[in-house]
């Protein structure tokens, strides 16, 4: 026997053996595994018919005939082979070289069958090479087909990895190193061995993961998008959870607060309602964090007014700083375009966060907010930067400075509280706003982080938003300060007194110079006088002249006029009045005179006796968290019935007793069926609906309520959700307001004031 027969046997087994590997396992459909199926197959057949080629020695017409289909089948190896690299550089794209390949293959194929083949044999009938022009046809075609792979992997170089050239460089290289031996000993052909190795090879690079570790891995990965569910459905839910108790908690702390106790348990129950807030802040963080992560966080887009939002800012950052002593600089372009669209909530949230780990991180010096803005056509790329003089963060600690739960400087700032949330969620929102944000930081010295987002301009004719500007969110409280309105008209005078009583002030009013100057002679005294202008007799600008020849005179009179063309203000400010307001009044303006001459006042000699509490209230810049303390507020809203909807009978509770001191008449029902039950039979001046209720929650009430008849009470969202996400449900759903639980009885006054004295 030939002994080339031992290797022939050898790669027949080797090529067996693959095939049942290669046919019983699952895989996936590629185009790549098809064509190696083929060769696989191909490449069977080839060795079989070599082995039978080598045995049949005594019938030469039959050796002959199976030589023909041995080169023919070696031939379709080579084919195939082309079309494999052919594959991996063109992708499937290959159909037309294809059928012209195997056009010309079908020639090559036709000309070894019908030319001669001869063999060289020895003594023992053992065939050492064939020959003749059939063996001469095939040896040019099965080398073109190693060049054109050559070829093919030396121009797509780039385009095919190593590891996937492998099969067609080994080839090549087994094929040059084959016709070296066979020049050296013609007897040795080694060449479908050759061909079995390059087979070999393709299967072990082949692009073929397994289907079952496929259909594993999508399995592991719905498992885990499950996980991350649960665990998002499970933060939420135990958020909600912990401010339930945390509700009665603070709650009942601040009932106590109000109560007589010695000043020790006054201590203790302020930081049980300290403690109490920072919990809060904790589970709000841990709550977005985890909406963030499992893409539940909305961007809800609508217009807002950034001054607003920037005042808002600043002044929560200045109570923050509160004794601190930190200097606090506002630096704010006021190129800024009034009106944006963007989500205003989550806007401020990133500014808030920032700002107060600014105050936080910082002993010493100073904090820097700068607000700049570069205006492009409709949109305004808001470039907000905070710097400060802290503790700073050291370089290598930047790039951990955004993942969660990442609190550096851990030596520097034992005493500080925090989670290591606030910048990971703000980076988030950020990105999620489609926005940029860069740290800056010297170790030591301080840092500045800037944040750029693009926000669309609105055209203030073009907003649908009722210009809210900034004071209108300040509550300013003259009680006890005396006015004297002057005005002919009894009905000026009606409104006017209605919109000055929101104030609280004490009010009088007369219908003509005559009367006003009556009263100043005899000695009364008062804070502020509105004079009308035109009036019969004495006009207003009479009635001043006459009032300052009065020695002891020094009262600001407002020029309260309807003509309001340009220029009239200065007219009557240099006819000696103190201000101008044009009629009908506008409140912005109405509450800028007030301010501006009941502070005057306090440094003056003020005539209402309550002129301690007014300078006290003008002082601070009054906004959600700098309202007047509550002990000196005794706001009455006798008269007013308000609707309290919650399932849970300790909020009840602790919302029925915040909200008696205002001598509210209080109904309350359990759920929201209940409410629109009440709601038909009885009139509410305002209702709060919990968030969360068995059956229909708070939306889904306010969705039914909306449908009864002439239904306009304002209704206030009362939850246990972040602060962003109530506003969230505000701005979506049409709630009033919001109230957030633990319920903070500073935030419950601003919404009774905004909705019930409207
Ligand atoms: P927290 O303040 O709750 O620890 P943050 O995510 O807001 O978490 O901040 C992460 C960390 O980044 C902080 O622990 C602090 O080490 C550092 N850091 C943030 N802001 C400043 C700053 N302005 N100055 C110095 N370090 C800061």
């Amino acid at each position: 026997m030939n002994p080339l027969m031992y290797f022939s046997l050898c790669c027949l087994l080797y090529t067996v053996i693959l095939s049942g590997v290669y046919f019983t396992k699952e895989k996936i459909e590629s185009e790549e595994n098809k064509i190696f199926s083929k060769i696989l197959i191909v490449n069977v057949i080839l060795v079989l018919l070599e082995i039978v080629s080598s045995v049949i020695n005594n019938n030469l017409i039959v050796k002959m005939i199976v030589k023909k289909f041995f080169l023919s089948a070696m031939l379709l190896w080579g084919i195939l082979f082309i079309f494999y690299n052919l594959l991996l550089v063109k992708g499937k794209n290959i159909h037309f070289i294809k059928k012209v390949i195997f056009i010309l293959y079908g020639f090559v194929v036709f000309a070894i069958f019908v030319f001669p083949i001869h063999f060289n044999m020895n003594e023992e009938g053992i065939t050492l090479n064939t020959y003749g022009l059939s063996q001469t046809i095939f040896t040019t075609f099965f080398m073109l087909c190693g060049l054109v792979i050559l070829f093919i992997i030396l121009f797509n170089f780039k385009k095919i990895t190593i590891k996937k050239s492998l099969p067609s460089l080994s080839f090549i290289f087994i094929m040059i190193l084959t016709g070296i031996i066979q020049i050296m000993n013609p007897q040795l052909l080694f060449i479908t061995m050759a061909i079995t190795i390059s087979t070999s090879l393709i299967y072990h690079t082949i692009e073929n993961p397994d289907v079952k570790m496929l259909e594993q891995v999508s399995l592991a990965k719905e498992a885990a998008e499950k996980a991350n569910h649960a665990k998002s459905d499970f933060l939420s839910n135990m958020s909600h959870e912990i401010r339930t108790p945390l509700n009665a908690i603070v709650g009942f702390s601040e009932l106590l607060k109000d109560e007589e106790i010695p000043e020790t348990a006054q201590e203790k129950v302020n930081d049980i309602i300290m403690a109490s807030n920072n919990l809060l802040e904790i589970v709000n963080g841990i709550l977005d964090i985890s909406k963030i992560e499992a893409n539940k966080l909305e961007i809800i887009n609508k217009e807002y007014e950034i001054y607003a939002l920037l005042d808002e800012v600043t002044a929560l950052t200045n109570a923050r700083i509160g004794e601190k002593g930190l200097e606090f600089r506002v630096i704010i372009d006021q190129a800024i375009p009034k009106i944006l669209y963007g989500d205003s909530v989550r806007l401020k949230q990133i500014l808030i966060n920032i700002l107060t780990n600014a105050v936080k991180y910082t002993k010493e010096g100073f904090v820097e907010f700068r607000v700049s803005t570069v205006v492009k056509d409709n949109v305004c790329r808001l470039i907000m930067s905070i710097e400060d003089s802290g503790i700073g963060i050291k370089e290598e600690s930047l790039d951990k400075l955004f993942s969660k739960f990442e609190r550096l400087n851990v030596e520097k700032q034992l005493t500080i509280e925090g989670t290591g949330l606030g910048l990971a969620i703000t980076k988030k929102l950020v990105d999620l706003m489609n926005g940029k944000i860069i740290v800056q930081s010297v170790y030591g010295k301080g840092s500045k982080f800037t944040v750029s987002i693009d926000q669309r301009i609105i055209p203030v004719e073009e907003s649908t938003l009722e210009l809210k500007p900034v004071a209108q969110t300040t509550v300013v409280d003259a009680k006890g300060a005396r006015i004297l309105l002057v005005d002919d008209n009894e009905m000026n005078i009606k409104v006017a007194s209605i919109l000055l009583k929101k104030y609280h002030f004490n009010i009088e009013a007369v219908t003509s110079g005559l009367e006003c100057l009556s009263k100043i002679k005899n000695g009364e005294e008062y804070d502020i006088i509105f004079l009308d202008d035109m009036m019969p007799k004495m006009s207003g600008r009479e009635t001043l002249l006459k009032l300052k020849e009065i020695s002891t005179f020094k009262t600001p009179v407002v020029a309260l006029t309807a003509n309001a063309i340009t220029g009239m203000k200065q007219e009557y400010l240099a006819c000696g009045f103190d201000d101008y307001l044009s009629k009908p009044i506008e409140k912005l303006e109405l509450e800028r005179v007030i301010k501006k001459y009941l502070s005057r006042l306090d440094s003056q000699n003020v005539k209402g006796n309550h002129a301690s509490k007014i300078n006290s209230i003008l002082d601070s810049k009054i906004n959600v968290e700098n309202v007047m303390p509550l002990e000196d507020k005794t706001i009455d809203f006798s008269g007013k019935r308000v609707l309290l909807v919650d399932d849970n009978e300790v909020h009840t509770k602790i919302a029925t007793s915040f909200l008696k001191k205002y001598n509210l008449s209080i109904a309350s029902a359990k759920n929201g069926s209940q409410a629109i039950e009440k709601v038909i039979y009885n009139d509410y001046d305002l209702i709060f609906l919990d968030e969360i209720m068995p059956g229909m929650d708070a939306v889904k009430t306010l969705d039914n309520l909306k449908t009864i008849e002439g239904f306009a009470t304002p209704v206030v969202l009362m939850g246990a959700s972040s602060e962003a996400e109530l506003q969230g449900k505000v701005l979506k759903c049409g709630f009033s307001d919001y109230l957030g639980k633990p319920i903070d009885r500073k935030r419950l006054e601003q919404v009774l004031v905004d909705t019930l004295q409207r």
